[in-house]
């Protein structure tokens, strides 16, 4: 049975209004046709350009890297997920190793923000993933378990609808090092039934992206695995050819 397929671009603090406009010129066949899902997380800044850019293809949505965990208020420099559905963006990232990691944010807070962003209506990519020392001491499951269960705590059956899960061992993000198949298929097995067993049927159901130095040339492979579903990609999603390419091999194993 083939499922369909999500390729999310995670495009960091990157790319100037300039670049914006030649990535959408040079993408390829990114269009209604496409069987697989095609997103893109911008800066927040630039959600509303990427909104009005992204309308023309008739296929990409536009979401945020990160949201706050409160609605509205003195909260100087955050971005409301309810901001974000006015403007029409469809999702957010959360709990991205670089948030976890460089701005402290803990399960605790990231459980928020989720509970939050659902609350709203934005779909939540909820990120995870061991470091390297995290995995040579052979603790990757109980480190994705742990973020999974504190993270996730509190959801409900239902709400799973609008949740996907975003596996990204940290050692893989940005370096190059993308995980073998058989590496990232083991955690999202794992993360496949840590979701039945929290959420049954609909947690199973939840789609999970392979994230880690994806690129055109290794995500066929990564897809073909049975428990990934699409790929959360840095790098590469920022090149329009690349970006493209990886659309086209989703669209692919979609169908
Ligand atoms: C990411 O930003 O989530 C990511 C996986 O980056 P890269 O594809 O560049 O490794």
């Amino acid at each position: 049975m083939t499922k369909k397929r999500y390729m999310v671009g995670n495009w960091k603090m990157n790319h100037k209004k300039e670049e914006i406009d030649a990535f959408f010129k040079g993408l390829e066949g990114v269009d209604r046709n496409l069987a697989c899902e095609a997103w893109i997380a911008p800066q927040t800044l630039h959600i509303p350009l990427l909104l009005e850019r992204a309308a023309k293809t008739g296929k990409v949505q536009i979401g945020a890297q990160n949201v706050c965990n409160q609605v509205s208020g003195a909260y100087t420099g955050e971005t409301s997920p309810e901001a974000l559905t006015d403007l029409g963006a469809s999702f957010s990232i959360i709990g991205h190793s670089e948030r976890r990691s460089i701005y402290g944010e803990t399960d605790k807070l990231l459980n928020e923000k989720t509970k939050l962003s659902l609350a709203t209506g934005l779909t939540v990519i909820f990120c995870v993933g061991e470091s390297l020392e995290e995995r040579e001491s052979e603790k990757t499951i109980d480190v994705v378990k742990g973020q999974i269960v504190e993270g996730l705590k509190g959801l409900s059956e239902a709400q799973m609808d609008k949740l996907l899960i975003a596996y990204e061992p940290v050692w893989a993000i940005g370096t190059g090092k993308v995980a073998t198949p058989e590496q990232a298929q083991e955690v999202h097995a794992f993360i496949r039934l840590q979701m039945a067993e929290m959420f049954g049927a609909k947690g199973r159901a939840v789609p999970i992206l392979y994230g880690g130095s994806v690129k055109p040339d290794n995500f066929a492979e990564l897809l073909d695995c049975p428990d990934i579903e699409g790929g959360l990609v840095g790098g590469a999603s920022l090149k329009p050819k690349d970006y493209s390419k990886l659309c086209q091999i989703a669209d692919e194993k979609s169908r």
